[in-house]
């Protein structure tokens, strides 16, 4: 299996009749539900890894450093290097370093971002009559206090933006359960200020896949985009006209897939992520205690 990938027309419902150089994998919902993982999804980045396959995680969610996401994924028996995950804590910081260097800005937040806006030198102040930029993410600890300063730097001080980590709304939890995500924040502050949201940094936007390619060395046509959500993984590489594969393990289920039009289906639909592989890829994985 070492031929030239094979990209398929759109809307093929199969699975991949050949490897991809890179996979780049969506985690909540596609390898993970909760702590639990899903079937098929450790035979699945051991096989790609066996193969020599290029492998990168990519996470929407900002509320975890890489270290945090290498030990989850260890203990649920999947080894990987902190190189391998790209969240959109990295891609907001770059962003900003890129577009908009000296800026000051008051991220919502949780502590990683905090952390990794930091060390990257960026200035942030809760300081209304500071601020150039508000940053909205995914923020358990969102509070009053916080909306009342956003909206002073946007709105009485007409002098910030707004920018987000990511648009989910939610983030899936088993069970159908789930929990308000930076969606909820931007909702806020939109709400409050009738401001509207000028870039988001994760999924579906086009710079969190060029940090993904760019982290990979690849392009868009050399890789596979797998994830659980229509609106995010599957969006972002239909945007970049890349090969992409819904697992239905996650967020959209088959009721989703039967109003869509054809030009917004992913290139596969799988029950399971293991099923991304070609079904005559067999290895010799190594056997478990
Ligand atoms: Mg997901």
């Amino acid at each position: 299996m070492t031929g030239a990938f094979e990209q398929p027309a759109f809307g093929e419902t199969c699975r991949p009749s050949s490897l991809a150089r890179g996979y780049i994998l969506d985690l909540d919902g596609t390898i993970y539900l909760g702590d639990a993982l899903l079937p098929g999804a450790r035979r699945f980045v051991e096989t790609l890894q066996a193969l020599e396959r290029n492998v990168l995680f990519l996470s929407n969610n900002p509320t975890r450093t890489p270290a945090e996401y290498v030990s989850k994924l260890s203990r649920l028996g999947i080894p990987v290097d902190p190189d391998q995950i790209l969240t959109t804590v990295d891609t907001m910081t770059s962003w900003l370093l890129l577009h908009h260097p000296g800026a000051t800005v008051f991220p919502i937040a949780e502590q990683p971002l905090i952390d990794a806006l930091q060390a990257s030198g960026i200035a942030i102040s809760d300081d209304p009559t500071r601020i150039d930029i508000v940053i909205a993410s995914y923020d358990r600890l969102f509070d009053y206090r916080k909306l009342q300063i956003a909206f002073d730097a946007i709105r009485t001080y007409g002098r910030a933006f707004l920018v987000a980590t990511n648009p989910d709304r939610f983030c899936p939890f088993p069970g159908g359960r789930g929990e308000p995500d930076a969606g909820a924040i931007i909702g806020a502050v939109e709400g409050c200020t009738g401001a509207r949201l000028q870039q988001n940094t994760g999924k579906p936007d086009r710079f969190m896949l060029e940090a993904a390619l760019n982290r990979l060395g690849l392009t868009a046509s050399d890789c596979v985009m797998i994830g659980d959500r229509l609106a995010t993984d599957i969006r972002m590489a239909l945007d970049a006209g890349m090969p992409s594969a819904l697992v239905l393990t996650g967020d959209a289920t088959r009721d989703d897939l039967a109003t869509l039009e054809p030009k917004a289906m992913p290139t596969w639909v799988l029950e399971r992520i293991d099923q991304v592989l070609p079904e005559d890829v067999t290895v010799q994985l190594p056997t478990r205690a």
